[in-house]
């Protein structure tokens, strides 16, 4: 293959992944980008394959068709509220390739080059190992604090902030020490050493977030798996990885900043950790004072009948809904409430749920037109016009103790606020509490009711009450 058409066929797959990235941002395009994103992969896979690698293809093709393999089973077996664990598992895979990648490039030497363009080598190697080990365990610490295989809870060792930029010196000083001795044909101990503080400092630094932050964490390996791709671009001299990764990168990072602002975090106190202490798991009201009391239970047939009689209901889903798969029954309830004349509308928080979009995903799965749907920020001013909340399967997002209650872990987070509104129903299963881990005083408010029951099974028994 010439290598006018594979840089042609770079720059079109570069393009694709503009346009994939362009389609992503919103619900009607995201099928689109999808694609988008599938075929410049493909046209980049094809022109690598058979365009630049010279040795070994066979081996190559077979180690695809195992990773494909391997992908396409969980992509098939994953659950979607498994989704955010199988993105953090992933995003180690990134962080170990580059990891690898910059063995093999250190241990190569690079034969055939000396002075700055030697040194130039080895900083873009030492780099790249960085990013990559940090990415590596950080997401495997994520992946762990995800699927809850570990505590959510923050781990606050005494002086940690002295011991990361005790680690951050160390690093800078071994990558001093390995860049004057790779000159002499040495050194791979300081790149080992500094591989074992970037493990270090990845599970560190997760470890410190807490749960209510993990949405941040998410994003924020996404943006680190992209540098370690452009890193492993710079040291391969592929223009492609290089764009790509410096896409996924600044992608990542945007989403990060997004997810801090639906949070009222600031990044940098997010990555120093310590919110969102996960505390209790009891269910016992810790709202503000004289808030907490008894719950007022309320039956299928009379949360139904009062959905019937309200002109504005306004439906908030949360991450039950998608545990219990409610998504369908939901939007037949919607129908059968348009049919009936109510004005039904969706207000979705950007951290519902256990990943960006998670909720716009399940309801644009159902089928739910996306005109009804509305993001927090164009809705929260409508709660007092709202004759019925429907809360189906959401806690934290939907917390009073966000502003009312200043030392809670979820202290200023921006909240959907149904209380406003005249009546709330909110469907769970207990008094249990959310991926936060603080307890709800909305489940105490005098005018909240609590339907108790798996999300789509009170559903499905309201629905039934609409059709009589
Ligand atoms: P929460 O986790 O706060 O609450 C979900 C509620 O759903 C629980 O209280 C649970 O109560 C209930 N529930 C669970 N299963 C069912 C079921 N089968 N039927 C009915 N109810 C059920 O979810 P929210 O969506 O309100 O908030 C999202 C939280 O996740 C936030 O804290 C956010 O920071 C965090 N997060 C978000 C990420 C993102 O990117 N969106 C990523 C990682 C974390 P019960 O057990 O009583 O039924």
């Amino acid at each position: 293959m010439s290598t006018g058409v594979i840089t042609a066929s770079y720059i079109g797959a570069s393009a694709l992944f503009i346009l994939a990235l362009g389609g992503l941002s919103h619900q009607e395009s995201a099928r689109r980008g999808n694609l988008y994103g599938m075929l410049g992969m493909g046209l980049a896979l094809v022109v690598t394959i058979f365009g630049l690698v010279t040795d070994n293809r066979f081996a190559l093709i077979v180690g695809m068709l195992a990773g494909g393999g391997i992908g396409w089973y969980l992509a098939k077996k994953v659950e979607m509220t498994q989704m955010p664990e199988l993105v953090a598992i992933l995003h180690s895979l990134v962080g170990l390739a580059a990891v690898c990648v910059g063995f093999a490039n250190a241990l190569d030497h690079g034969a055939d080059i000396s002075g700055v363009e030697k040194t130039i080598h080895d900083v873009e190697t030492y780099i790249g190992i960085l990013i990559g080990a940090v990415t590596l365990s950080g997401s495997v610490a994520a992946y762990l604090k995800l699927s809850a295989k570990i505590s959510g809870k923050p781990l606050q060792l005494p002086g940690r902030h002295l011991f990361n930029v005790g680690l951050l010196l160390l690093s800078i000083w071994f990558g001093v020490l390995f860049v004057q001795q790779s000159a002499l044909g040495g050194g791979t101990v300081w790149l080992l050493l500094m591989t074992l503080l970037a493990l270090l400092f990845g599970v560190h630094m997760v470890m410190a977030i807490g749960g209510a932050d993990m949405p941040v964490v998410v994003s924020m390996l996404n943006s680190y798996s992209g540098w370690a791709a452009a890193a492993m671009g710079f040291m391969l001299g592929n223009d492609l990885l290089i764009v790509v990764g410096a896409l996924v990168g600044s992608s990542g990072a945007i989403l990060s900043y997004i997810m801090c602002k639906a949070m009222n975090r600031k990044f940098v106190n997010v990555i120093l950790g310590g919110f969102g202490t996960g505390a209790s798991k009891s269910g016992a009201a810790a709202g503000p004072a004289g808030e907490a009391g008894d719950v007022k239970p309320i039956e299928a047939e009379e949360a139904a009948d009062l959905l019937e009689n309200a002109r504005e209901v306004m439906i908030v889903p949360g991450y039950g809904m998608a545990v219990a798969q409610a998504q369908h029954i939901v939007y037949e309830i919607t129908k059968k409430l348009r049919d009936k004349g109510v004005n039904v509308r969706f207000g979705i928080h950007p951290v519902a749920g256990r990943m960006p979009g998670h909720m716009n995903v399940l309801l644009a799965e159902a089928r739910v037109p996306y005109d009804i749907v509305y993001e927090m920020d164009e809705i929260n001013g409508d709660f007092s016009k709202v004759d019925v909340s429907i809360v189906i399967g959401a806690n934290d997002i939907v917390n009073p103790a966000a502003q009312e209650v200043p030392d809670s872990p979820i202290a200023g987070m921006p909240v959907l606020e149904p209380w406003k509104g005249k009546t709330t129903i909110v469907l769970k299963r207990s008094m249990g509490t959310g991926y936060a881990g603080v307890d709800n005083p909305l489940f105490y408010k005098d005018n909240t009711r609590m339907l108790f029951g798996d999300a789509k099974e009170s559903v499905d028994a309201v629905l039934k009450f609409l059709s009589h």
